[in-house]
């Protein structure tokens, strides 16, 4: 250990990028509803923290394997490599509760990542894989090793395209694998609100879900095969459209959540991108009725995001205007509708799956084409809450059609009384998010206003997962499980997942 303990400062949350526009209007709604009084402490999104130093021995192994100009022992790094993006950690850290920092990061060239991890199963070090640090599972949380590294893979951003495919390294985050693909003609098709931070690998490693998986499919769709590096050798699939020799290695990477190798290039599935885009927007008189509409179809829109009246309202709020808002008003009273009804925002890539709904009250294409114009911002909007001293967060699950307005209901219910319990305000809403002819994912989005964000977080994360599982709805639909969720999984399956680990990649003993 280092002589002098340093104390670090590091930012978590980035700078306001919110308009001014905007953030009036969040303290109209949003604020309006959490009285400042009631908020907790406004926070600038910075942690600091003491620096617990590195071993010299722990460098002299990683040095003798590695490049040394791809070892980083720098304490900001090391704490940014320490933590995802999930609210349970940044309330964590918010409150100064600082997690097992790893001892050093190294980004690997590809030809160095095997015997990285070789050299390191003998020395009884730990590894955990990071990508786009977008995860929101709790995946980089480990207690108890003595050495731990993150194994960071933004030096393997390979794009070698081929005719229908292209072989893609993890570290590309989206936009840069999308940007290589749309200059060859095709595109990827997989557009996670995470988009422009996430990487090729962390989506595999994830089991991610992108904004358009209605047309073009999930992750597990677009990954024809893939390379898994692991301490004991390297698992590559060959270059083929489809193979049924097997367990292959793309099996062993998709939804590993970094335990069962690094992965390395994989073969990924490229699509024209559609000639034209078809904006349209509905209202259904409520939640319900949507789901009822949605649940009898055969063919999805590319995006049809389906909001509860709660989202609607907030949706409206944060984007149109009074005179605009008014009109709406008086349109959907004249089809006997009460404002703001449950909007649904759809866009189509080719042909218009539905022209007219019937039952709803159609509005065109302008609110969908605002809806894409922010696709990616909402997370800034998180961002602005947590700076004002409230606690956002977000769950996810799918489930049955004949489940579905239970799960819905029920779900709502609980966060309710949960929060009622715990004697603080909250508020809830949700969004039906990817769409399957069997059911549909439904994503809940929710604020905390609490003094204790960390416990009430865990308590009413809890009541929901355990909800959603008791209305027959899956543990996630596309977050993943990391060590958050690990509780809910039957201990059958966290055996099978066992057998297939890397004992470099797993928890420390
Ligand atoms: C604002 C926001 C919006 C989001 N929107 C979506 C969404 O629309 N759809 C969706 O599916 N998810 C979404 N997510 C969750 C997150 O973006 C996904 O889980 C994403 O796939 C993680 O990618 P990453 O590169 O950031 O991975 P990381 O966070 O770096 O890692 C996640 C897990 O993957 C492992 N891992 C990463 N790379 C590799 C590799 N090369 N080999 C082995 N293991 C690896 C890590 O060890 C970790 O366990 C969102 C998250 C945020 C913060």
């Amino acid at each position: 250990m280092s002589d002098e303990e340093t104390l670090v400062k590091v930012s978590i949350i980035p700078e306001d990028q919110v308009s001014s526009g905007i953030v009036n209007r969040l303290e109209n709604t949003i604020g309006s509803i959490f009285p400042e009084q009631e908020r907790g402490k406004e926070w600038d999104g910075t942690i600091s923290f003491t620096d617990p130093g590195v071993e010299e021995e722990l460098l002299a192994i990683l040095n003798g394997v590695v490049d040394s100009s791809r070892i980083s022992t720098d304490p900001r790094d090391r704490m940014l490599k320490s933590t995802g993006k999930s609210s349970l950690e940044i309330a964590s850290l918010r409150n100064g509760e600082v997690p097992r920092i790893v001892d050093a990061v190294v980004s690997p060239d590809y030809d160095e990542v095997e015997p990285l991890l070789r050299v390191m199963r003998i020395n009884g070090i730990k590894g955990i894989v990071s990508g786009g640090l977008t995860g929101v599972t709790g995946g980089f949380r480990r207690a108890g090793c003595r050495w731990l590294v993150s194994i960071d893979t933004s030096r393997m951003k390979r794009f070698v395209p081929g005719d229908g495919y292209a072989i893609a390294g993890p570290g590309l985050t989206g936009a840069e694998l999308e940007g290589f693909a749309s200059s060859i003609g095709y595109t990827i098709g997989n557009f996670p609100e995470s988009f422009h931070n996430s990487t090729l690998g962390g989506w595999i490693s994830t089991g991610a879900s992108g904004q358009e998986s209605n047309f073009y499919g999930d992750i597990e769709d677009m990954v024809l095969g893939a390379t898994l590096f692991r301490s004991d050798g390297t698992i590559k699939d060959i270059l083929s459209p489809r193979d049924s020799s097997g367990i292959k290695a793309k099996h062993l990477a998709l939804m590993s959540e970094g335990r069962n190798g690094v992965i390395g290039d994989s073969i990924i599935r490229l699509r024209r991108p559609p000639a034209r885009r078809l904006y349209s927007s509905s209202f259904f008189r409520d939640f319900s009725a949507g789901i009822r509409f949605l649940s009898v179809q055969d063919k999805f829109p590319a995006i049809a995001r389906l909001s509860d009246p709660v989202e609607t309202a907030y949706l409206l709020e944060l984007s149109a205007d009074p005179g605009a808002k008014k009109v709406l008003n008086a349109f959907l009273k004249v089809r006997g509708m009460k404002y703001p009804g449950s909007l649904m925002v759809m866009v189509d890539n080719g042909h218009r799956t539905w022209k007219r709904i019937k039952g709803a009250a159609n509005t065109g294409a302008r609110i969908a084409r605002k809806w894409e114009e922010n696709r990616y911002g909402r997370p800034e909007i998180g961002n602005w809450l947590w700076k004002k001293g409230l606690t956002p967060d977000t769950m996810e699950t799918s489930c049955v059609w004949a489940d579905a307005e239970d799960l819905y209901s029920k779900s709502v219910k609980t966060f309710n009384e949960g929060i009622e319990a715990l004697g603080i305000h909250g508020l809830i809403m949700a969004h039906i998010s990817h769409l399957y002819r069997a059911g549909p994912a439904i994503y809940f989005t929710f604020i905390l206003s609490t003094p204790e964000p960390v416990a009430h977080l865990a308590n009413i994360r809890d009541l929901l997962e355990k909800q959603f599982l008791s209305c027959g709805g899956s543990i996630t639909h596309h977050h993943g499980i990391g060590t958050f969720f690990r509780q809910y999984v039957g201990k059958e399956k966290q055996a099978m997942a066992k057998l297939m680990e890397d004992p470099v990649l797993g928890d420390c003993e």
